[in-house]
């Protein structure tokens, strides 16, 4: 194809608005420059590899200049502002966009104290070769193209860093759930209720606060194991272990302690409030009904509770033996009563 043919072509789609359509294929330069008749000539020879967007000054470039945009061919000499103060305004938003600049006057603008003061990805005089331009714009292309891949798997390595670390602490806070919840229930279990047991002990010492502790045990559970099976056993120790739990008050501990052992922890309570509480808890499971798919089960507990005041010297073991004692006792005398 002639090179004026060409030409003609390239005008008819410009008048048709062909040439607004931005190829895909095409990586897409910009290029700035004060002369209409550099914008055209550059236009016309580069326009088969690229797409193109022609900026006639550098305002009306910094407003269209974004992602899209692989390589800036960039004129110094300019009228208002020049091409140095435009290049200073591209780098302070795209500071990895490569900048070639193109001037007429390398004379003027000595090409080592533009690399230095600038350090453009390129400069090609006016008047270079079309192989010059061509070979700085493809490796200048190459290299942006390089760094949107690296950028691009930066934030992917980042989301996955991201997604990975919810997944840890999601498991972190399982764990530390399961350390001290009871798996059957949900409840508190042993290890976390002898950890509260142990700081109420060392408060109650340095501050003198009572607190008590109470042992509850299902009475006959062995019953309801032999007559409906395990898994029915197993559901009603999940409802008396929530439903203990609604009745505890705000700073009370509930733990499932083993098998159908239940205790309670009651914090700043004497041993007649103990008492009394024990008592309710009592009266409560009689009067609780379970639900279960093999009928209304009823069930009662006997409580033995002790108090921090009681026990000398106060230790762990020497205020749960007593609890459990008392438990004993309870059971002992019938079931279905508080020993305190
Ligand atoms: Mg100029």
């Amino acid at each position: 194809m002639s090179r004026d043919l060409k030409k003609f072509i390239h005008e008819i789609e410009k008048q048709v608005g062909l040439d607004e359509f931005p190829s895909k294929d095409k990586p897409t330069i910009m290029i700035i420059d004060d002369d209409k008749q550099v914008l055209e000539s550059l236009s016309y020879v580069l326009s088969d590899f690229y797409n193109i967007i022609l900026c006639q000054g550098g305002d009306e470039a910094l407003n269209k200049i974004d992602d899209s945009i692989y390589a800036i061919i960039l004129d110094i000499r300019m009228e208002k502002m020049d091409g140095f103060e435009v290049f200073k305004s591209i780098r302070q938003r795209f500071d990895d966009l490569p900048v070639i600049f193109y001037t007429g006057f390398q004379d003027i603008y000595d090409p080592l104290d533009v690399w230095n003061k600038f350090n453009p990805f390129g400069y090609v005089a006016k008047g270079s070769t079309f192989t010059v331009l061509k070979s700085t714009l493809d490796s200048a292309i190459a290299y942006r193209e390089k760094f949107l891949e690296n950028k691009r798997l930066f934030l992917e390595l980042k989301e996955l860093n991201q997604e990975l670390e919810k997944k840890v602490q999601e498991k972190t806070r399982e764990l530390e759930r399961l350390v001290v919840v009871d798996e059957l229930t949900g409840i508190y279990n042993r290890r976390y209720f002898k950890s509260r047991l142990e700081y109420l002990i060392s408060i109650s010492k340095r501050y003198l606060i009572p607190f008590c502790l109470t042992f509850i045990d299902l009475d006959d559970f062995k019953s309801v194991n032999d007559r409906f099976g395990h898994q029915i056993g197993d559901d009603v120790l999940k409802s008396i272990g929530s439903y203990l739990s609604s009745l505890s008050r705000e700073t009370d501990t509930v733990a499932r302690y083993g098998g159908e052992e239940f205790v309670f922890l009651l914090e700043n309570t004497d041993k007649d409030s103990g008492l009394r509480f024990a008592h309710r808890i009592r009266d409560a499971v009689e009067g609780f009904e379970i639900n279960t798919s093999k009928g209304m089960i009823s069930l009662t507990v006997s409580i033995g509770i002790a108090c921090s005041e009681e026990v000398q010297p106060l230790t762990l073991d020497s205020i749960i033996a007593l609890a459990d004692q008392r438990m004993y006792w309870a059971k002992h005398k019938g079931k279905n009563r508080v020993q305190g």
